[in-house]
């Protein structure tokens, strides 16, 4: 079912939803199963799986000249997706990047996940490969998602790249695109950054999902700012649990989001990163039964691979 139906069909109660990440090349799927399995008490509709481009690793040599390789550290999103439609009969949500996609690559890429019977696709830019500064696109790939969601909606209408083929099936995805409440990091303004948001929508994107926030009065600015400019498709809230120390530094240079200043000094008391991770927990159930009460359909978790304290927060809140 797609994402629009789950929100339909939950008939304005707050729904649970959760991210993980396929697990590092060489370990078993059996990992992502026991992260997923003590949160299906909650009934999510759906479970989204991330995707990992290529890495760019540097390799000494007997000569000493460095050698490039590239790179796979977490492959395996789409038979994640596939494993987990199957064994828990939920709707899996691939994510799928403009990084390292050719438009030959996303069509097939595509084409797989229609033939696995995946309703769903979450559509994104994708960051710049580690050890470069700037997002470079493939030579035949997409600059932004906004290209990357009208050649998923084209293949939704049976358009494909090659306009020679004969009665070519539809595919009947539905789009999920990525926005900021706290802007994106390369965007000039959040005007801006809602301008190319409402790019995406005008395309075909059908609902949205955020960045992690730590300050609800963010996410709720932000919704009214889209509300303002017209943006009338579902905004679902991220949230992150935080869970060690060195996360205080890490979330906002990685994701370039603030901690609000309550949430910072109570991290700063803690002895050890048992307290912050109840810390994280506490203040994520306040975030999440706040939203809950504002009546948003569904909360967003980032597992970021491990579900302990997803599933403290998950049985406070539904
Ligand atoms: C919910 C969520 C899930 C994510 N999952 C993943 C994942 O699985 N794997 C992964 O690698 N990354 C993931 N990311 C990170 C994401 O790939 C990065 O944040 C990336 O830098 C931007 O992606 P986007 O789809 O928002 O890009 P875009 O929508 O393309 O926007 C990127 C920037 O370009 C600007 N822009 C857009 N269109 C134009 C235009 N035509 N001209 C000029 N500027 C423009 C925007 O304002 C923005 O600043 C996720 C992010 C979120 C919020």
């Amino acid at each position: 079912m797609k994402v629009t139906e789950h929100i339909q069909q939950a008939n304005g109660n707050t729904q649970f939803s959760f991210e993980i990440l396929p697990p590092l090349k060489g370990q078993h799927i059996n990992m992502i199963f026991d992260n997923i399995d003590p949160l299906m008490e909650f009934k999510p509709p759906f479970i989204d799986v991330t995707y990992h481009r290529e890495e760019y690793v540097f390799k000494e040599q007997e000569n000493g000249l460095l050698k490039k390789h590239v790179v796979k550290k977490r492959p395996g999103t789409v038979g994640i997706c596939a494993a987990i439609q199957n064994r828990y009969k939920v709707d899996a949500i691939p994510h799928i990047l403009c990084g390292g996609f050719t438009k030959e690559d996303t069509e097939n890429f595509l084409i797989d996940l229609d033939f696995l019977g995946i309703q769903n696709v979450m559509a994104l830019r994708g960051d710049a490969v580690k050890n470069e500064t700037y997002f470079r696109p493939e030579k035949e790939g997409h600059e932004y998602a906004n290209g990357l969601v009208k050649q998923i909606c084209a293949l939704n209408d049976g358009i494909y790249l090659d306009e020679e083929l004969q009665n070519s099936s539809k595919t009947n995805f539905c789009v999920g695109v990525a926005a900021y409440p706290e802007k994106h990091m390369e965007a000039p303004s959040l005007e801006s950054d809602i301008h190319f948001l409402k790019k995406k929508i005008k395309y075909g994107a059908e609902y949205v999902v955020t960045q992690m926030f730590f300050d609800n009065q963010k996410y709720f600015e932000f919704v009214e700012k889209c509300r303002s400019e017209g943006i009338t498709i579902p905004i679902i809230p991220g949230l992150k649990p935080i869970a060690t120390k060195k996360q205080l530094n890490l979330l906002p240079h990685r994701f370039h989001v603030d901690l609000p200043e309550a949430l910072i000094l109570e991290i700063i008391k803690c002895k050890d990163n048992t307290e912050v991770k109840q810390v994280g927990i506490e203040w994520c159930i306040q975030q999440s039964k706040e939203l809950q009460k504002a009546g948003i359909p569904v909360l967003h978790y980032y597992s970021m691979g491990k579900s302990d304290n997803i599933q403290s927060i998950a049985s406070q809140v539904f």
